[in-house]
């Protein structure tokens, strides 16, 4: 039998609060990102009717069409795949949050994007810890300055860092990129920016994560299965 959707979720939260004693933490001190990009609205309905309200999306067209499907819930949208200039109006106009920013210039249209009518867009910056070329992030040099201009920006909020270890890296490897991210997000803090988010953690490395101080897991194959 395959284990549903809400015993998954159940699973993952018992999780994420074990992490959360194990490293002496509140265990309402990490949200649960459910990542549900190739999943169609059904599984979020699942999701949703186990108690899960906030929900993450990779592909810009594939979500913009399933939050209109999904539009009778209450439902908290956040993109954490990378945006193309000529998708920046599609994600300011039906997300919340954007996990995935790494370019000023992203950023600059987002917040003049952003319509009236919405509250701020919820921003984390994307930081490339582990410095692959070809990865999507901002580079730990360049992340101050890029920090503080998206501070400026009047419809955007910025509330922290998201990073990705790179899949090939060992466990050990894996926690020093979070703890590194931690690092660079405490040292934005101590320049004043009130940053209170930090998104790190997937399905496989969500313990190191949340030992290392990560407050929201994205988690998709140990929610609905694999892609
Ligand atoms: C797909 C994805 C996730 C979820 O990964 P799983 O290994 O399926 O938990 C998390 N974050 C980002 C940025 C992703 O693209």
């Amino acid at each position: 039998m395959t284990p549903s959707i809400a015993h998954n979720i159940a699973s993952v939260r018992a999780q994420i609060q074990a992490a959360c004693q194990a490293a002496g933490r509140a265990p309402d001190s990490v949200q649960l990102l459910a990542v549900s990009k190739t999943w169609g609205a059904d599984a979020v309905r699942q999701a949703h009717a186990a108690g899960q309200t906030a929900f993450g999306e990779n592909y810009i067209q594939e979500a913009v069409d399933k939050i209109a499907a999904l539009h009778d819930l209450p439902l908290q949208w956040h993109c954490i795949g990378p945006i193309q200039s000529n998708k920046t109006r599609l994600v300011a106009e039906h997300f919340d949050w954007v996990h995935s920013v790494d370019r000023l210039k992203i950023a600059q249209r987002l917040s003049e994007q952003r319509p009236a009518h919405l509250p701020p867009l919820q921003v984390c910056i994307q930081v490339n810890v582990d410095g692959g070329e070809t990865k999507s992030g901002v580079s730990p040099q360049d992340l101050p300055v890029l920090a503080q201009s998206v501070a400026a920006l009047p419809r955007l909020q910025l509330r922290g860092l998201m990073t990705i270890p790179d899949p090939t890296e060992t466990p050990a490897q894996m926690r020093a990129v979070h703890a590194r991210a931690r690092a660079l997000f405490e040292a934005l803090r101590l320049q004043g920016l009130p940053l209170d988010t930090l998104s790190m953690g997937m399905s496989a490395d969500m313990d190191a994560a949340i030992a290392e101080g990560s407050t929201m897991v994205r988690v998709g194959t140990a929610i609905f299965g694999q892609r």
